[in-house]
């Protein structure tokens, strides 16, 4: 027996978590740097230090709120000395939870979004048949063998009002740039990255599955996407599926086509800005330069960084699944980034993340009484200023 096996009254979680992909518990040595640098921190206390400890007992809390709050940020992989990955360690337990239909109140809305997504293709209650509605009255393709981009839309962008306008000032972009594009509507689901960071591991696969089927089914070369949720999934979890397909973020492509000349920003765009840098476009990914590449770009605006930039850009709270869990106000890392954003004086916080918009539109109501702050998707600033410069000709 082994001593793993004599401490923990559990041994089966402890075995349930290493198969889950939680392994590394094994090598923490309890130094407590990864709490330090976890936002959790900054609003109330939070340990994944003693999440990590539990995981090694086979003790895991899964009744307790604890388990549902990392957002997945990746801020404290980076600072472990001995490579513990807490992010599976605690996604691993929230699989064991799952399992068991363990939810706390915060995140009870989960059950809803995962029987929605099972159903719909969507964590929104929201019928499959509606998901290109936002396309209607743009002359929009459906995707067709030969076309150069597919672009995959994500579900907020698909229903939700407010990123609705995200996804027709991507598509305006792309007609502008004559880039031949299409949409893969009903055939399109929702990429499974955030439910599979909640423990719901098939309902993940079986999402990959239907858009990796749709992608060959229709010869699919390249997608075009502006969730940075989507890109981290396409890019480093469907190649799980034994499929790699090219991926491209929007901010990405607008650089790209700067750059070769097909896209033309004649206007201007005289405010001052300033870029958040998303978890999974940013920590996860590394794409920092691009979009504020894209934004050099735009004669007049004016880029500001606020204090948390690039590898320490603080969390909007939406990751790991926490775009459906209630927070409490007093808690909300994304009241916390606009004020960072009002503090340097910004006209717009920018930012190329669905969640990242949800959570600053919300956070700007509670606390920009003024109406002083503009939360914007990249697209919207180039579109903006594309305007812009053809009602100056
Ligand atoms: S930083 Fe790494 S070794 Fe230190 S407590 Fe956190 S998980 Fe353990
Ligand atoms: S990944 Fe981010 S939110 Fe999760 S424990 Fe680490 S620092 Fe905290």
């Amino acid at each position: 027996m082994s001593n793993e096996e004599t401490i923990a009254p559990l041994p089966e979680i402890v075995r349930e978590i290493g198969e889950a992909g939680g392994k590394s518990y094994r090598f923490c040595f309890q130094c407590g740097k990864c709490d330090v640098v976890c936002p959790w921190n900054r609003v109330r206390t939070f340990s994944i230090r003693k999440i990590v400890r539990q995981a090694t007992f086979g003790l895991p809390e899964i009744e307790l709120e604890d388990i549902w709050r990392c957002t997945t940020c990746g801020t404290c992989p980076a600072q472990c000395p001995r490579g513990v990955e807490q992010i599976e360690v605690g996604v691993s337990i929230r699989r064991i939870a799952s399992s068991y239909g363990v939810f706390p109140g915060s995140v009870r809305a989960l059950r809803t979004a995962r029987a929605s997504l099972a159903a719909e293709g969507n964590p929104l209650g929201e019928a499959r048949s509606a998901r290109a509605a936002w396309a209607s009255r743009l002359s929009v393709a459906p995707f067709a063998e030969g076309m150069e981009l597919l672009f995959f839309g994500c579900c907020y962008q698909s229903y939700d009002p407010r990123m609705r306008k995200v996804a027709v000032a991507t598509a305006e972009i792309l007609q502008r740039a004559g880039v031949s594009f299409g949409i893969l509507g009903t055939r399109e689901s929702c990429c499974g990255e955030s439910i599979r960071k909640t423990g719901s591991e098939q309902v993940f696969k079986s999402l990959a599955r239907e858009n990796i089927k749709a992608f060959i089914d229709s010869g699919v070369k390249r997608i075009l996407v502006s969730s940075p949720h989507c890109y981290h999934t396409f890019l480093n979890e469907y190649p799980e599926f034994m499929v790699n397909f090219p991926v491209v973020h929007i901010s990405q492509l607008l650089l790209e086509l700067i750059e070769q000349g097909r896209l033309e920003l004649s206007g201007s765009y005289r405010k001052r800005v300033t870029y958040h840098d998303p978890c999974y476009l940013g920590r996860h990914n590394g794409i920092y330069d691009q979009p504020r590449a894209v934004l050099g770009a735009l004669a007049g605006l004016e880029l500001v960084e606020m204090a948390d930039h690039r590898q320490r850009s603080l969390c909007c709270g939406g990751g790991g699944g926490r775009i459906w869990a209630d927070t409490p106000k007093g808690e909300r890392f994304a009241d916390l980034r606009v004020a960072q954003a009002q503090q340097v004086g910004a006209e717009v916080l920018v930012t190329a993340c669905p969640y990242c918009i949800s959570n600053f539109e919300e956070s700007r109501l509670a606390l920009d009484e003024e109406g002083a702050l503009e939360i914007k998707d990249i697209t919207e600033i180039v579109q903006e200023s594309l305007r812009g410069g053809e009602e100056a000709r």
